[in-house]
């Protein structure tokens, strides 16, 4: 979720499973601020973002995750020995993916709730994210729905940077996940959330950068992205754009450091309201996240066709 101080799903969370946990978290963090942070909140936990070290550093230090299909042992193997890399419709991209919080985010309130700054105001390094009535965490369903992508992508030949490398850890802070994109010089970026809205309202929206001076030469880029991840996301998962935010989908976001301090063309995406039953429905399964995944692998294709 990406809550704006004041938004109706702003520090709510259900009062069973994982949530009860994280609900005197969520109160704080999510009251100060959305969902993208910054800063180095990262711990030494499995789970903790790769730290950046240039162009070649982040894709080949997030591991491979069992069990995904097509997951390469690096980030540029193609996925079929009959097929040259240099025809794979993404051979020589760079693509970033940020998939949202972080699963042990609510372990450390003190870490998640520092501020960082996020270009145009000061932001909390990240929150604990939102979660369905049944439990399912936001941050487990980025991170399925990025490995799921990064596999995608990987098949078409790209070299994936990820600001994770697991779904244990705290952090990074919203601000550090930008730079850490900025630094691999991706060719393009998506950020992954699914959102905490009103339980009525159905729907994913996409949340495009507004020019700050950062960002200033990747808003046109980056509005083409939007409509192209729109585009694919009718085509595709069975999720309308949204009924309660944004404008047929898009939505124009400034206060997020996700998108202030971008460099590359980059949007977030909402993938749908885990507070609503029916999104909710298709937000836990596999078969919809790799619909997801699948979606914004093609939009990221035809961006960079
Ligand atoms: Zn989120």
């Amino acid at each position: 979720m990406t809550d704006r101080p004041g938004w109706p799903g702003a520090g709510r969370n259900p009062g069973r499973g994982p949530a009860v946990i994280a609900v005197g978290l969520a109160a704080v963090a999510l009251a100060l601020s959305a969902c993208s942070g910054a800063g180095t909140a990262a711990t030494g936990a499995a789970g903790s973002a790769p730290p950046p070290s240039g162009p070649s550093a982040s894709p080949l230090a997030t591991p491979d995750i069992p069990g995904v299909p097509g997951e390469a042992s690096n980030g540029t193997s193609p996925a079929s020995p009959a097929t040259s890399p240099a025809a794979l419709p993404l051979a020589g991209k760079i693509i970033g993916i940020d998939p949202g919080h972080n699963g042990g985010n609510f372990t450390d309130p003190g870490a998640i709730a520092r501020l960082v700054w996020n270009g145009t105001a000061w932001e909390t390094c990240d929150t604990t994210g939102t979660t369905t009535d049944g439990g399912y965490p936001e941050a487990q369903f980025t991170f399925d729905v990025a490995r799921y992508l990064r596999a995608d992508l990987r098949r078409d030949g790209a070299r994936v940077v990820m600001t994770r490398a697991g779904n244990d850890g705290v952090g990074p802070c919203v601000d550090r996940r930008a730079q850490i994109i900025n630094d691999a010089r991706a060719n393009v970026a998506v950020d992954i959330h699914a959102d905490g809205g009103p339980a009525s309202g159905r729907g994913f929206t996409v949340l495009e950068p507004v020019a700050d001076g950062p960002n200033d030469t990747v808003i046109t880029a980056s509005q083409r992205l939007g409509d192209d991840v729109r585009q694919a996301m009718l085509a595709g998962p069975a999720m309308p754009v949204s009924d309660y935010t944004g404008v047929d989908g898009i939505m124009p976001r400034d206060d997020l450091a996700g998108l202030n301090l971008t460099t590359v063309p980059k949007v977030l995406i909402e993938c749908g309201n885990m507070r609503n039953a029916t999104d909710a429905g298709l937000l836990v399964t596999a078969r919809f996240q790799r619909q997801v995944a699948s979606a914004l692998a093609a939009a990221v294709v035809a961006f960079l066709g």
